[in-house]
């Protein structure tokens, strides 16, 4: 229970303030542009939308997007949308607010990102994340449309992972692995080896607290001797180096607890045989930009004339950068004392580029005005190429993740968040066959990212799938054209087999019962006829059909057995529709106009008589009484009348203004006007009857036209009526949308 007193909240607020003051700070410490207005709107608006709600840590919510935004801000070095949308990151899937929500506020590109960070989170992370592990990471590779997502989902989760002791024993240890199994290796890939090595070294304090503590103390224990020996190493050096007038720093590096224990294991020694504990960085500041190549050979030839350099271990990724930005000159070189160090050289940038990977870039381009679309833009396709095609030499770094891109795999959400894998042009069908074989034969249609599809709609990764099924819905012979994957394809093959074994042994017994009836003996030539006379090929085809009801034994067969006749009988099926309605006035563009100077200050009425004498409808949008319409006076003093949203009026509005009149309807159902309603839904049995019974039903209403398509089980389609006004139009469209089965009823212009 919460019991805040208006004091403890205004302490709170102040802390949020700070907090985000501190962010501000940051940011404008930047090179980017200084878009602080919309940072602050992003802030306001998560804070707002988290208030009240605490972290396990007892801290206010919001304090995690605002330190999430900073590690994007500093450690990233990503800019305002980054930042904006690492404020926002928790706000969709956390609270009511909605992605359009997010749009509406900021733009398409950060509820983009938002919605990237949504998707990517809450389901996966329930209690199957390991088992989904595989699936998660290759699913953050493939739907990286926008990389910005990663980095910040990267972000996120070192924030929690930086706050991980206040969860519960057993999360922390779900959380940990989770880390080192997909967040590690993907910061390493995208060139964060700062941020890669602090999560592995969270990860592994929290799986192994005792190894951590362990090496930990003997690091400690071994502090002074390795001071001891960087001074000792490292004082020639700088000698040299203050000699090449050179403006430098020199660091010790102390290998990662995690890298300490891992080789440990891996080369199966004690902590006391790991000598390559300590490595030196120098990093300088060419004099010259372009010179920077040159300055670390420069330093590397001067430091091996004092130290002996190992022949086999110069590493040069200055000339030959790793395919994820890194560059750097290694050299080992012997110590006075025997053992090797490894010296790393490499200039500011290189420094930057290191640790913050890519983002560290631009920020070195000439002129480049902070986070500029068209810079990042270009940053972010080179990670995404990186990512889909890791060249050999970058295989290095990827060392012992294989994480190759499974280009012919999918990975789609249920709607539950459960992750599913499919191959790549898997269709709505393959999916419901995955989830169930009950589902996959009952399925009538799909809903992916909550609209609805065809079956045979293709997946792509990161959507989510809903099927929607019927009781009543069979498997369809041609979803066998429609399904891609061996599992659906064999499932669909099975049931339409054994379907057609049925309606063969019903149509066998309805055939007999009618040839009984109607005193008709069994023959060949019997089967021959029937056949012949429904283009069947043989008998079994002829069976099925009376079997499945497409055949339905009548008069017709019963005259063509008995009276012997030949030809062929086509069942015919057609709609035709009023084309002589007498109480129809079409009202034609063509009939003369009776001239007539028309005021543009009054209002002018719109009658049935004018409409039918002197007034013009216009082609272009259609208009019916009821209608929000304009008139407009051509040169020839005809008005002719439009829709205001028309866009053709819109134009008229702007260019000839003093040519529009207002205009009122004052019409009485008299005559009839043609509109145009599209429906789109599932297909079933009986609903073009439905349709045209709710039309037929609605009073003084008539079809002109039904154009109806149906493709793989979606049917689409378009009904032209006549009718009088607006009302008639809103009281079918509310009729049609009662019919099940009907997703989508609209008026269209044409
Ligand atoms: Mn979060």
């Amino acid at each position: 229970m919460d019991n805040n007193t208006p004091q403890k909240e205004t302490i709170i607020d102040e802390v949020i303030d700070k907090a985000f003051q501190e962010l501000l700070d940051d940011y404008l410490k930047t090179k980017h542009r200084k878009r602080v207005e919309i940072i602050t709107k992003a802030f306001n608006f998560a804070n707002q939308a988290h208030k009240g709600i605490k972290r396990r840590s007892g801290e206010p919510y919001i304090m995690h997007p605002i330190a999430v935004a900073k590690i994007v801000c500093c450690e990233i070095g990503l800019g305002s949308t980054s930042i904006c949308a690492a404020l926002l990151h928790d706000v969709v899937e956390d609270t009511d607010y909605t992605v359009e929500d997010i749009e509406n506020l900021f733009g398409p590109k950060i509820a983009q990102i938002v919605d990237g960070l949504t998707k990517i989170s809450g389901g996966i992370f329930g209690d199957r994340a390991s088992e989904q592990a595989e699936n998660f990471k290759k699913l953050l590779l493939t739907m990286s449309s926008d990389i910005r997502v990663i980095l910040i989902k990267i972000a996120d989760r070192l924030h929690n992972m930086r706050t991980l002791g206040s969860m519960l024993p057993n999360k922390q240890y779900k959380i940990a692995g989770e880390t080192l199994y997909i967040y590690a290796p993907l910061a390493n890939r995208l060139g964060l080896y700062k941020i890669k090595t602090e999560l592995e070294n969270l990860s592994f304090r929290y799986e192994h607290p005792e190894e951590y503590e362990e090496i930990e103390a003997k690091l400690v224990a071994t502090a002074d001797e390795r001071e001891r020996v960087f001074q000792e190493f490292t004082s020639p050096i700088r000698v040299q180096l203050d000699k090449m007038g050179l403006k430098y720093r020199i660091l010790a590096r102390v290998k990662s607890i995690y890298s300490i224990w891992n080789k440990m294991q891996t080369k199966h020694v004690p902590f006391e045989e790991i000598y390559d504990l300590l490595a030196v960085r120098i990093i300088f500041d060419p004099k010259d930009q372009e010179e920077e190549l040159n300055d670390c050979f420069d330093i590397y030839v001067s430091i091996s004339k004092i130290y002996k350099p190992h022949p086999d271990r110069l590493r040069d990724w200055v000339s030959h950068p790793k395919a994820n930005g890194y560059q750097a000159l290694h050299v080992t070189l012997m110590a006075n004392n025997g053992q090797w160090i490894e010296v790393q050289i490499r200039s500011e940038r290189m420094n930057d580029v290191a640790e913050q990977g890519f983002a560290a870039h631009w920020k070195y381009k000439e002129g480049a005005g902070g986070e500029d679309e068209g810079e990042l833009e270009k940053w972010l396709k080179t990670i995404k190429e990186i990512l889909e095609d890791p060249q050999p030499d970058a295989m290095d770094f990827l060392d012992t993740i294989k994480l190759n891109l499974f280009a012919s795999e999918i990975f789609v959400f249920t709607p539950k968040g459960e992750l599913k894998t499919l191959p790549q042009n898997a269709t709505a069908l393959d999916f419901a066959f995955s989830l169930h074989t009950d589902i996959g034969s009952h399925c009538i249609g799909a809903k992916v990212n909550h609209k609805l599809v065809p079956l045979s709609h293709k997946l792509q990764s990161g959507d989510q799938v809903e099927i929607l099924t019927s009781k009543s819905q069979r498997v369809q012979p041609q979803w066998e054209i429609f399904a891609t994957t061996a599992k659906a394809r064999a499932k669909i093959a099975t049931i339409l087999r054994k379907e057609r074994k049925t309606n063969q042994r019903d149509g066998e017994e309805l055939l007999t019962d009618f040839l009984k009836k109607e005193e008709i003996k069994l023959e060949p030539s019997v089967i021959d006829k029937l056949c012949k006379m429904h283009n069947f090929k043989n008998e079994e085809e002829l069976l099925v059909a009376i079997g499945n009801k497409t055949i339905v034994l009548d008069e017709n067969e019963k005259s063509e057995l008995k009276e012997k006749q030949s030809g062929n009988w086509k069942k015919l099926l057609s709609f035709s529709f009023g084309n002589n309605k007498d109480k129809k006035t079409e009202v034609n563009a063509e009939t003369p106009v009776e001239k007539e100077k028309i005021n543009t200050k009054q209002i002018l009425k719109l009658t049935e008589d004018n409409l039918q004498k002197k007034y013009i409808m216009a082609e272009c949008c259609h208009p019916i009484p009821g209608d929000d319409v304009l008139g407009y006076i051509d040169e020839n003093d005809r008005v002719i009348i439009h829709k205001r949203q028309c866009p053709i009026a819109a134009k008229l509005k702007s260019s000839y203004g003093n040519r529009i009149v207002a205009t009122e309807w004052d019409t009485h159902k008299a005559l009839s006007f043609l509109v145009y309603i599209y429906i789109k839904g599932i297909d079933s049995v009986g609903l073009l009857n439905e349709v045209t019974q709710v039309i037929s039903r609605q009073m003084n209403v008539n079809i002109r036209k039904l154009n109806i398509e149906t493709e793989d089980g979606i049917f689409e389609g378009k009904i032209q009526l006549w009718v009088h006004d607006v009302e008639d139009v809103k009281s079918i469209c509310t009729n049609l949308r009662r019919i099940e089965n009907i997703k989508t009823v609209n008026r269209v212009e044409s």
